[in-house]
């Protein structure tokens, strides 16, 4: 690239500060040559260094720069700009989350291929001319052309089984003619009263303090239903009433690729589907949807966290369903919380924020106990539909088969239900064949080499593989260690080693296995759960991908392989993850009214969270779990934050840690702790270290944390901090 072109001296031009998509500390400032406009929110390209960037025009004075080394700005795209509230909300995610605003912006700029309107495309359509010879392939071609509709050169081509030469042939004859076709709207507008619910009185009160009676709506509601009570249908009627106001829906989902069940539930309420934002989405969609946003064509977006960064022209409604996920956290860049992000984003664009769960976090439940959140609850099923009963399966009473993993009892129940003609689903939180692989002979155990977890089997693909960094590895025939054939021996259950056993027990049944590592991704998945909903399947072995907001008619079991499995790590949170988890995987039988079941295989029946979920007795574990919180001063009691130091060496981790642990100032009412080894103490080669910042709930965490970085030495060589406020775990 040459030169970008220099300002004449003494030329007098407006100077405005940019954003740049980079972890820079603030806006840049540039000239803005005659004849452009760049006000606040355009975005725009600029020269940075050798290379040119897209950002966008921020707010705020611009620095002063000698107007020697003042650049201009190069182009201005044509594209509404990033809406005001939206760049508040970015300046003030990054001061939260303090990280660089730049990082922030670029989670915003996400499309760069949408900054300019998408070209029309062209497309053939049968003109009058003939061919002057006529051969079969051309005929395919213009037979099927003949329904007077427009296609591209390769659609048909690939229709006609020819290859794009033959097309081409034909257009240089003007046997084809060109027209240009406008970019069209991904979804069409949906009609919110497409087709209106009738809802029960519970859900009609709920939708009722939803939209305000009569007033405002509250700035926060929390409907805190049970699995099946409705929570969805009674947030549809804000969407329509949003829709009728003109205004913009966003509706986040914690897995929004496995949601065709949703698209589908939405477009019978309101006639067409959403448009969708996730990872999956092809590059061209993306470009379309976050264009469309923008332009405010796109009236309803449901998409993954990364949907909040959408430059909306005029949202007015933000969603979070299945508030409670945890993948709604992310960790990686900018650390931050959707769900809590979205309350944010809602609270500056002076509109609604609507979260719903049938498990609340525990954070949004203190606040719906407080009154700070509006507290909808929906305590029944829908049609008076009941809840499975729960039951607990003993497992040193009811010890399983050697070598097995599911007691006599569960097997039972299992049997009666395929008998029947109804589904069982068993669900255990484990990809892969086996956790753990050791050599019977040595001992030796198969871990990562770059991480400080152990390869699990997966013996379908034939594979150790890591589930932190991907790392795999052919599953070995003898032991690395000793040599000895054939001695390796698989400890613990996974799914794939679930489904073995089920085979043995039910080897005509139709088995699954659904986990989020299955070949096929995706599509394959929907097609998967598509097949369970319609009753194609006997039984289902699911990890937690099983357990989000499915329905399944037909299941009337479920039994819980290892209800134990996450309440072993020492976190105060995993508790509440539990408790969280097991009642949103009980919650998938039962729901069309069938008489249903849940068994839990459990160690510890006497362990209170086990206790509370089949005892029913919701309140008390909340009650419990609160309490707890409010003695230890933990969220949302208290505010926290995770210092992560990594680097490829020991070594340097710790004692930087250690050196920014010495540049803590101090405080009365901020506490630090460690640095210890973080839960995960090595991944993809970085060793790591955390320090924990825990403060009342008057701290100001942010200030005391960057006083602390400040403070310290910068960090050399490999050596990386990462800051978490609010870490998930503590
Ligand atoms: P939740 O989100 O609380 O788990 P859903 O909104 O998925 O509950 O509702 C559970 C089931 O009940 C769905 O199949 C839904 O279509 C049905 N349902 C809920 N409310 C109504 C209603 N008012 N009319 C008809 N069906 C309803
Ligand atoms: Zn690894």
């Amino acid at each position: 690239m040459k030169d970008s072109p220099q300002l004449p001296l003494g030329c007098e031009t407006a100077i405005v500060p940019v954003m740049v998509p980079l972890p820079t500390p603030q806006a840049y400032s540039y000239a803005v040559p005659e004849g452009l406009e760049a006000a606040p929110g355009a975005i725009v390209q600029v020269p940075l260094g050798p290379r040119q960037v897209a950002g966008i025009v921020w707010d705020g004075e611009t620095d002063a720069v000698d107007p020697k080394k003042l650049r201009p700005i190069t182009h201005v795209f044509d594209c509404p700009p990033i809406a005001a509230d939206m760049r508040r909300f970015l300046d003030w995610v990054a001061a939260y989350t303090l990280s660089p605003p730049g990082l922030v912006a670029r989670m915003a700029l996400r499309a760069p291929a949408a900054f300019e309107p998408a070209a029309p495309t062209q497309g053939l359509r049968l003109g009058r001319a003939r061919p002057e010879r006529m051969t079969a392939a051309r005929e395919r071609v213009i037979a099927m052309a003949e329904d007077g509709l427009s296609w591209t050169r390769t659609g048909l081509a690939r229709a006609a089984g020819v290859s794009v030469s033959v097309v081409d042939g034909l257009l240089k004859q003007d046997v084809f003619e060109t027209i240009l076709i406008p970019p069209q709207p991904v979804v069409p507008h949906p009609d919110p009263d497409f087709r209106l619910p009738e809802l029960s009185d519970d859900q009609q009160a709920a939708v009722r303090r939803l939209l305000g009676e009569g007033g405002k709506p509250p700035a926060v509601s929390l409907i805190d239903g049970v699995t099946g009570s409705g929570k969805t249908e009674v947030y549809f009627e804000a969407v329509a009433e949003t829709i009728r106001q003109g205004r913009q829906v966003l509706i986040l989902l914690p897995e929004i690729a496995l949601t065709s069940v949703f698209l589908e539930r939405f477009e019978r309420r309101f006639g067409c589907k959403p448009a969708e934002w996730h990872s999956e989405l092809a590059p061209r969609m993306r470009e379309k949807v976050w264009r469309q946003a923008a332009t405010g064509d796109v009236r309803v977006v449901a998409g993954a966290r990364s949907s909040l960064f959408l430059p909306f022209e005029n949202l007015g409604l933000v969603i979070v369903d299945e508030e409670h996920d945890a993948a709604y956290k992310q960790e990686d860049r900018v650390f931050y919380n959707a769900r809590d992000m979205a309350v944010v984003r809602a609270h500056i664009g002076g509109f609604p924020a609507i979260l719903a769960s049938a498990t609340p976090s525990i954070e949004s439940r203190v606040n719906a106990d407080s009154g700070k959140y509006a507290d909808i609850r929906l305590p029944e099923r829908f049609g008076g539909a009941a809840l499975p009963d729960l039951h607990l399966i003993d497992m040193r009473r009811d010890p399983p088969a050697r070598g097995g993993f599911l007691s006599p009892k569960l097997l039972e129940a299992m049997k009666k239900t395929v008998a029947e003609g109804e589904q069982a689903l068993l669900f255990l939180n484990r990809r892969g064949y086996a956790p753990l692989t050791l050599c019977r002979v040595c001992g030796h155990r198969f871990q990562c080499p770059d991480c400080s977890s152990w390869l699990v089997e997966h013996r379908f693909r034939r594979q150790l593989q890591c589930h932190h960094c991907g790392h795999n590895e052919p599953a070995p025939e003898a032991c690395p260690e000793c040599g000895t054939l054939d001695h390796l021996v698989a400890c613990g259950p996974g799914v794939e080693r679930i489904a073995e056993e089920v085979d043995s027990h039910f080897p005509d049944a139709r088995t699954i296995v659904l986990s989020s590592d299955m070949a096929g991704g995706v599509r394959r998945l929907r097609l998967e759960l598509e097949a369970i909903a319609k009753g194609e399947v006997d039984i289902v072995i699911g990890t937690q991908l099983v357990a989000k907001g499915h329905n399944f008619p037909m299941m009337t079991l479920v039994g819980i392989v290892d209800s134990d499995l996450g309440l072993a790590n020492g976190d105060p949170r995993a508790a509440e993850r539990t408790f969280q988890l097991l009642s949103q995987v009980t919650g998938r039988a039962g729901r069309s009214g069938r008489k249903s079941i849940g068994l839990l295989q459990t160690y510890q029946p006497a362990h209170p969270v086990i206790q509370a979920i089949v005892s029913g007795d919701r309140d008390a574990f909340y009650e419990r779990e609160i309490a707890e919180r409010e003695n230890a001063r933990l969220p949302p009691f208290g505010r926290m934050a995770a210092l992560i130091v990594s680097a490829a060496d020991r070594v340097a981790a710790e004692s930087y840690a250690r050196s920014l642990r010495q540049a803590a100032p101090g405080a009365r009412d901020i506490s630090v702790l460690g640095p210890a080894e973080a839960p995960m103490a090595l991944i993809r080669g970085r060793y790591r270290f955390r320090l924990l910042v825990h403060g009342t709930k008057q701290s100001d965490i942010q200030a005391y944390v960057a006083q602390m970085i400040a403070a310290a030495p910068g960090p050399r060589g490999s050596v990386r901090v990462q800051i978490d406020i609010d870490p998930q775990s503590f």
